[in-house]
């Protein structure tokens, strides 16, 4: 009798350790699996995102950092990711198109319908279009390039969020609140650094023509080797373009964007003896723990980069 007690009494004991056990794992699950599936296309709308969503998302990014998002081979677990979000972000305006890599996974996700939840986050910038020639009437993906694009994307962010998470509408105000309050501040810093470089030196020349909207915003004159990525190379016939329209102008330096083959602008520099200034973002933020690893800090390197190889 004294044995069966204690028996029970040590089993129940167990029981309660196994119990507690698989409560408090299972707390865990739910605090996890109570966030948003986030997908987003690549790295930049990834950084915007992730600060309007904050605690409540977890995010997972289709086109790794450092790479070009214009064309990108989907793999398994993005389709899987894909299909699994509670909400999925793009930026829109041509840049998901090139081999229609985004339309399809959406296809395949079971997510390409009306309604879903589907957010391109450039909804709302009035649209630039490409110039070459059998491309004219394409809109012109970089529209990040002008900070006051990036406020709009940051309020698109947050108005998606609110509409598919309504009960913590609050966070998401807060958290774009306070991050639009930073890009406001970058947009203005922008404005008042690159004033300091005399009007006739404005003008810089990339691989990809990826600074139509930024020249916009901050009066600069852009020139490329190739207006839009497709190869990552420049051809014979645009290298050759691009040393006719560098010969014509005084040009102070050439910069080369980090998420782009380095070998076509080393050609020009060599060719031209004009020296390649400094990296730039364009389409891709740096690396975690890396030179302008966020989309404040990329836009900063940028306006200090730009600064100093037009100036110096
Ligand atoms: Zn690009």
């Amino acid at each position: 009798m004294k044995n069966t007690k204690a028996f029970l009494f040590l089993s129940l004991f167990l029981l309660g350790i196994l119990a507690g056990c698989s409560s408090n794992g299972g707390q865990k699950e739910a605090a996890g699996g109570d966030k948003l599936q986030v997908v987003t296309t690549y790295s930049i709308i990834y950084d915007i995102v992730s600060n309007v969503g904050g605690d409540r998302v977890e995010i997972h990014s289709l086109a790794p950092i450092g790479s070009n998002p214009h064309e990108y081979d989907p793999l398994p677990k993005d389709v899987q990711k894909t299909t699994d979000a509670d909400v999925v972000f793009y930026n829109g305006l041509n840049l998901e198109a090139g081999n229609s890599w985004f339309e399809k996974l959406l296809g395949t996700a079971g997510k390409s319908g009306d309604g879903a939840p589907v957010f391109a986050l450039s909804k709302g910038v009035e649209p630039m279009y490409l110039t070459t020639e059998g491309k004219e009437g394409e809109e012109d993906p970089h529209a990040w390039l002008d900070v006051q694009n990036g406020i709009q994307y940051a309020e698109n962010a947050r108005d998606a969020f609110i509409e598919i998470d309504p009960d913590h509408a609050a966070e998401y105000e807060a958290n774009a609140e306070a991050y639009i309050g930073k890009l406001e501040a970058l947009h203005q810093d922008a404005i008042a650094r690159y004033s300091e470089i005399p009007k006739e030196k404005r003008v810089i020349v990339t691989s990809e023509g990826a600074f139509k909207y930024f020249s916009k915003a901050y009066d600069f004159q852009a020139e490329y080797i190739w207006e839009i990525n497709q190869e990552n190379q420049g051809t014979p016939n645009q290298i050759t373009r691009v040393l006719k329209v560098i010969e014509k102008q005084d040009i102070q330096g050439l910069f080369l964007e980090t998420s782009i083959d380095p070998r076509s602008m080393e050609m020009v520099s060599r060719e031209t003896g004009i020296d390649i200034k400094g990296k730039v973002f364009t389409d891709s933020i740096g690396k975690p723990g890396e030179d302008g690893d966020t989309y404040i800090k990329m836009m900063e390197w940028n306006i200090e980069t730009i600064l100093a190889g037009l100036t110096e």
